[in-house]
């Protein structure tokens, strides 16, 4: 009986331990972390507090969000230096640079030199290999204005002038992303490749339409570049018409922010400008179309370089929010240049988000609409259920939210038969203002289960190891223990 019953827990166990095998346990991790840790620590800590599998380095980013130690203003977690590092962070490609790759670009120089000569993959990837953990280089669409040659990769405002975003249908720029995979892919031992963009068009960019959209300004919208005018045309989109059509935006919106109703409403007089400029529109989903062409010509690249190299995508927390944005993640469409999907569903930081969004949206094409009733709609249409507009940034959003989410996305890539595994990004401690919600290791817990009872492939917690909290990260880990 002892026996038998001993066979029974040890199967039960390789059971279990070949489920959680199976699903991807991945974490974010900027070089920072490994610098000021010691790369067997940080490595030993993500095992033991989350079963971590796989590392997501932020390779390359001149953005706060992913690199670097904590955002200054927000508290230092318990581990790594007790200092900010405002003074050096600069940011950049945290890897060596193999000019090879880089020859049909104006990029050429664009080295992290915050460490040096270091470079993350060379002082991580053995002791991730020697422990059977995977690693993915996480790269994003965040530049600095003053990296050299990037004034002839920038979009143009509808002003004609620079913006700060580079453009998909610039060469310079294709080219360069493209570089950059080639690079990661023939120089590295690596396991795949992910990269996000957490922008989108003109139209839902003139609007506000995400949170912090309050603080754009609908004239600086994007883009009206060379390039972008060119493929309009062949598109058979008038780009003068496009540039009245968002001029006249432009004045709607400041209107809104200035508390002017129109004559007719909102709602109304934006579909009458809509109806008169379907240009604006069609700007928008020509943006996207370009980010969509993008993400395939990397897809692309990875597979001719080395075929069995996954490559994927971060897709913005804005697909909770706003439903133009949310159309325009079409999973069906975007399954067939995906290995994977990092699907954002920050629950924590959701509530403070989702209000912003709201606060944004109220003001412009849902100006008639009081803030309860427009999150109530908002609940409706985008399929959740979650607390009064009042208390959402205090409370943040639920584990029922990752659930629906991620239940929503699992249904969506089923029924498009797509091979493409779905990885909730999970939200530990993303920085959120001092009097809103704080994650805490029972949230994050229950975060993580939801994601998987939903059926999803794998979580990536999220955003960075050097500001999460070890509590919290081991409250994953208790969610991830259980599978
Ligand atoms: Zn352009």
């Amino acid at each position: 009986m002892l026996r038998r019953s001993f066979l029974q827990t040890t199967l039960a166990g390789a059971l279990a331990a070949a489920a959680r095998d199976k699903k991807m346990i991945g974490i974010q991790v900027g070089a920072v972390s490994f610098v000021d840790e010691g790369v067997e620590k940080v490595l030993d800590v993500f095992q033991q507090s989350a079963s971590i599998s796989t590392l997501f380095i932020a390779t390359f980013t001149y953005g706060r969000g992913i690199a670097g130690r904590q955002v200054p203003g927000q508290p230092l977690p318990d581990h790594g230096k007790q200092e900010y590092d405002t003074a050096t962070f600069h940011g950049g490609n945290f890897t060596r640079v193999n000019p090879r790759y880089f020859q049909n670009t104006a990029l050429q120089n664009f080295r992290a030199p915050d460490f040096g000569d270091y470079d993350v993959l060379e002082a991580v990837l053995p002791s991730a290999r020697k422990r059977g953990m995977k690693t993915i280089c996480w790269f994003e669409d965040v530049f600095r204005e003053d990296v050299p040659g990037i004034r002839k990769l920038q979009e143009k405002e509808l002003s004609g002038r620079n913006a700060t975003t580079l453009c998909f249908n610039n060469p310079d720029y294709r080219n360069w992303l493209l570089g950059m995979v080639e690079n990661y892919a023939r120089s590295y031992e690596i396991d795949g490749i992910m990269w996000g963009s957490e922008r989108q068009g003109a139209f839902s960019n003139a609007l506000g339409a995400s949170h912090g959209g309050a603080s754009r300004d609908p004239e600086r919208v994007t883009c009206f570049c060379e390039f972008c005018e060119r493929k309009a045309r062949e598109r058979g989109i008038n780009p003068e018409r496009a540039r009245a059509g968002f001029k006249e935006l432009a004045a709607f919106v400041h209107d809104g922010r200035a508390h002017k109703r129109p004559v007719d409403g909102y709602y109304v007089t934006l579909w009458r400008l809509m109806l008169r400029y379907p240009e604006l529109l069609a700007w928008e989903m020509l943006w996207t179309d370009s980010l969509r062409e993008t993400y395939a010509a990397m897809h692309r690249k990875v597979k001719e370089v080395k075929p069995s190299l996954g490559i994927g995508w971060h897709i913005w927390h804005n697909n909770s929010f706003n439903p133009i944005y949310r159309a325009e993640q079409d999973l069906a469409e975007l399954a067939k240049y995906s290995d994977f999907l990092k699907m954002v569903m920050y629950h924590n930081c959701g509530g403070e988000r989702m209000a912003g969004y709201i606060k944004s949206v109220g003001q412009t094409i849902y100006g008639d609409v009081p803030g309860q009733e427009l999150l109530d709609f908002h609940y409706r249409v985008l399929d959740y259920q979650e607390k009064r507009l009042d208390e959402i940034p205090r409370t943040g959003l639920s584990a029922d939210y990752v659930y629906r989410e991620a239940k929503r996305a699992r249904t969506a890539l089923d029924a498009a038969h797509a091979k493409t595994q779905l990885w909730p990004g999970i939200d530990i401690d993303i920085p959120t203002s001092a009097e809103s919600s704080k994650s805490s290791p029972d949230g994050t817990r229950r975060a993580v289960e939801a994601a998987f009872r939903a059926g999803a492939d794998g979580v990536l917690l999220s955003r960075k190891y050097s500001e999460m909290k070890l509590a919290n990260l081991r409250g994953a880990g208790e969610a991830i223990r259980e599978l």
